[in-house]
């Protein structure tokens, strides 16, 4: 996922990322070059952020063409350096991470149904979640939909095993789909909504990153391969491509791409994979991408060159007579392809040569169904040509107010309505609402495969006569308001269900019979919401009496404890809370993730919790934690009755490590924080003296610990991807196997997403191996957990996933990590 780190750049905040569009006459300059280029490119990848954004700009800006980038996944097995959300949640933000990309470049996204379930170590292993079918299928159809001249993979498809088993399988996907869009037998039933198509050619975007270094790249024969200066400087902008590029990778903030803009000549290589090669270096050389490549064109072009040759960058106006002939010409395309696609683009320049600003918006961000909200439609025509508003119809309800009234020269129409939101569906993400597989999203409306986000469904159309001709013009409702520090702000406007009713952590763990007390959220989106909310629990399990709850202000949340009591033994469960009023209950909880840089994004998801009753004991209780590059180790082991104190770096002395029955590293933390170079004779000068230390993983890729553990301890590459990997107990008499919990195979089932990763590879023999694992036909890795005796205490150190596994409430991680905290406190020592 992290591919192209070093290759390519970024910088800016794009605040209020629902801002309607307002193009200058340079930008609009730029469109009808678009309008008037018939061509498309396809970029081919896995993940958000493995497109090369100066490729996709360059293809959007320069040459004008239709750009896409089809990812087959939405990036939820990545990492999230901005916020907590993890998983499908993360999905969310990378999607719209792509999308604020995208606007940024120029190109549009399209996706697939998989999923992007982590790490894997080649196609094969990928394929074992992946539907093959499936995704096949949904690579089909995105071709066969976008219709693209030209696909150019990111990855090479012949190296499997260089790098992540995602992104080989994207390029043998495309090279596979490529000669099968064409054929009406393969994928029949899209042929309902699509039709068949044959790109042209095929390419591989090539980099120094597949020849092993830069130096190699330079000295390697380049004569087969198409070069493309991908550098170009638009005055329209006032930025240079590979800036554009920059601020468009710089939206993977999740992520932490932000970089620095270039200028000036950039080279990119593309291997021709299928198709002709193209002697002129022009990807589209032999394909018509003038008007003439549709019937009926020629008349179309012939106007529309023209209104690009004389356009009027004072007065945009001045081409609305020969952009309104056009209109006509293409409205009655045969091509349903490009009259639709040209349709869309012609009536946006017209727009924005009209100085129209049209808008519909409520105050309200979200409302229930069937409920009545206040709607003001805004237009205004600040050009000198005639236009007029004929009506405005309502989208889905299809009500129609009938105006006909003259739109004069810079004069606002401002209307306010009531609407009804009537029975439309609760805001979500449509690739979320069926439970799908590890590896696929359940999606079965195949006109919504591939699209990036549910599409809006509240609507307000425009009729305008322009001239003699009349027009409709399509905008989403908004949510807009003035905020007293941004000013401006648009929002999305959602349908949410009466009340949401949300238990905040996702896994609750008890680590004995004791009963705990839940709270649980019912947050109205009605005034006066009335009703009972009660916990549903696993058979064994004790929850207290449902609740009558009333909340007078919609908006408001109350908070309702609950007392849960667990059975005697180990026990898994799913808790639900719900919500009934009237008869109705309501099982849904409202997501809300708000970032500056994305819209804000409202997701209706069932409401459910992990209960886990553990059976477990421990030894110790103060635990000290010294975070790395984020994890949730300290509410983890909470919740297991531990007390945690979160230290510092400058809080890492003697007298303070000395309280502390334990002391655990966060992920990667002698990765990230620097001080602990210094502070770390501090640490290992605790075990010595007597002291546990847990080290979770660090990377190994450029790292240099002079004394990460008491004795050497190299750390390698190696990782276990699969979580159902069989564990081998290299020493069962262990202590950290038997004490205070005796740890058995059963301990190691219900892993999440992997095993573990970075494990050393090479340490002093001081250092006790306890298990062995691999993945199929790899060799195997010892080093997952090593523990070593120092002076009077033990230092541990673990490359297991620990930092996954307890937070998805996995017992038997819980279990072994308990133990490994209470390694030598064991009176009648098993084992050293
Ligand atoms: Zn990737």
């Amino acid at each position: 996922m992290r591919f192209f780190i070093a290759l390519l750049c970024c910088v800016t905040l794009q605040l209020q990322a629902q801002k309607p569009k307002k193009p200058s006459s340079s930008e609009i300059y730029e469109q009808l070059k678009g309008l008037n280029f018939l061509g498309t490119a396809l970029y081919f990848a896995a993940h958000p952020d493995d497109e090369n954004t100066a490729m996709i700009s360059y293809l959007a800006n320069d040459v004008h063409a239709r750009t896409g980038y089809l990812a087959l996944t939405r990036g939820d097995g990545g990492q999230n350096l901005i916020g907590p959300e993890i998983r499908e949640l993360l999905g969310v933000i990378r999607t719209q991470e792509l999308l604020a990309a995208r606007r940024t470049d120029g190109g549009e996204q399209r996706f697939t149904r998989a999923n992007d379930f982590g790490y894997s170590k080649n196609p094969e292993e990928t394929l074992e979640f992946w539907e093959q079918d499936q995704v096949l299928s949904d690579v089909v159809w995105a071709i066969r939909n976008f219709k693209p001249d030209v696909i150019i993979n990111r990855f090479d498809h012949r190296s499997p095993g260089t790098t992540h088993g995602h992104h080989t399988t994207s390029a043998m996907l495309s090279v596979e789909a490529f000669d099968l869009v064409n054929d009406p037998s393969v994928f029949p039933t899209q042929l309902k909504y699509t039709e068949i198509w044959q790109p042209q050619r095929l390419f591989f975007n090539t980099s120094w990153w597949f020849y092993g270094s830069q130096e190699k790249f330079k000295e390697a024969d380049k004569s087969n391969l198409v070069s493309v200066d991908v550098g170009s400087y638009y005055p329209a902008y006032g930025l240079s491509n590979t800036e554009i590029s920059a601020l468009s990778r710089s939206q993977h903030k999740s992520q932490g791409f932000g970089n620095t803009g270039s200028r000036g000549e950039q080279v990119e290589y593309l291997e021709l994979l299928k198709g002709d090669y193209p002697q002129s270096g022009n990807i589209f050389e032999g394909i018509d991408t003038s008007w003439n490549r549709v019937e009926g064109g020629a008349a179309i072009g012939k106007i529309l060159y023209e209104v690009e040759e004389n356009y009027d960058f004072n007065n945009p106006s001045a081409s609305l007579p020969e952009l309104l002939k056009a209109y006509t010409l293409i409205k009655n395309l045969k091509d349903a392809h490009w009259r639709d696609l040209k349709t869309k683009q012609i009536t946006s320049i017209i727009k924005a040569c009209s100085g129209l600003y049209l808008e519909a918006a409520t105050g309200q961000q979200a409302a229930i169904v069937n409920e009545t909200i206040n709607l003001t439609f805004e237009a205004i025509n600040r050009s000198h040509f005639p236009v007029e508003i004929e009506s405005i119809e309502l989208v889905p309800s299809g009500k129609k107010i009938v105006i006909s009234q003259d739109l004069a020269f810079n004069s606002d129409y401002k209307e306010q309505v009531q609407f009804n939101t009537g029975g439309a569906d609760l805001t979500t993400a449509y690739w979320l609402t069926e439970q799908g597989s590890a590896g696929m999203y359940k999606v079965t409306d195949q006109e919504l495969i591939g699209l990036p986000e549910t599409p809006k469904v509240f609507k307000a159309i425009f009729n305008l006569k322009i001239g003699a001709i009349s027009i409709p013009f399509i905008t989403n409702l908004v949510y807009k308001y003035t905020d007293r520090v941004e000013g401006e702000v648009y929002e999305p406007f959602e349908i949410v269900p009466e009340a949401s009713v949300a238990v905040k952590d996702p896994v609750i763990i008890f680590a004995n019979a004791e009963p705990k007390t839940i709270l649980t959220d019912v947050t109205a989106y009605t005034s006066n919401l009335s009703g009972t909310v009660s916990l549903n629990v696993p058979v064994g399990w004790k929850v207290s009496e449902p609740q009558k709850v009333n909340i007078a202000q919609k908006g408001e949340t109350k908070s309702i404890a609950f007392t849960v009591t667990p059975p005697k033994d180990a026990s898994e469960g799913l808790l639900e809370p719900q919500f009934v009023l009237n008869g109705k209950t309501l099982t849904d909880k409202v997501v809300r993730i708000d970032y500056d840089h994305i819209p804000l994004q409202t997701l209706t998801l069932p409401s459910t919790n992990k209960l886990v009753r553990l059976d477990i004991d421990k030894k110790g209780n103060y635990i000290g934690y010294i975070a790395g590059a984020g994890d949730v180790i300290p509410e983890s082991l909470r919740q297991i009755g531990y007390q945690v104190a979160e230290v510092s770096p400058e809080e890492i002395t003697a007298k303070n490590l000395e309280n502390f029955d334990a002391v655990v590293m966060g992920i990667r933390a002698y990765n990230v924080v620097d001080e602990l170079k210094y502070k770390q004779p501090i640490l290992l000068d605790y075990v010595k003296n007597g002291g546990t230390m847990v080290v979770q993983y660090n990377t190994a890729r450029g790292f240099s610990f002079p004394n990460l553990g008491p004795y050497p301890l190299h750390l390698s590459s190696d990782r276990v991807t699969d979580e159902f990997a069989e564990v081998t107990v290299l020493d069962p008499t262990a202590e950290v196997l038997n004490y205070p919990n005796k740890i058995t195979n059963t301990d190691f089932e219900g892993w999440v997403q992997e095993r573990g990763l970075y494990f050393p590879d090479e340490y002093d023999s001081a250092y006790k191996p306890i298990i062995s694992i691999h993945d199929k036909d790899e060799a195997a890795s010892d080093g997952s957990l090593l523990i070593a005796k120092y002076g009077e205490g033990r230092y541990i150190y673990t490359g297991l996933s620990f930092f996954r596994e307890l937070p998805a409430g996995v017992s038997g991680a819980y279990r072994l990590f308990a133990n490994m905290l209470s390694v030598g406190k064991n009176d009648q020592k098993i084992k050293q």
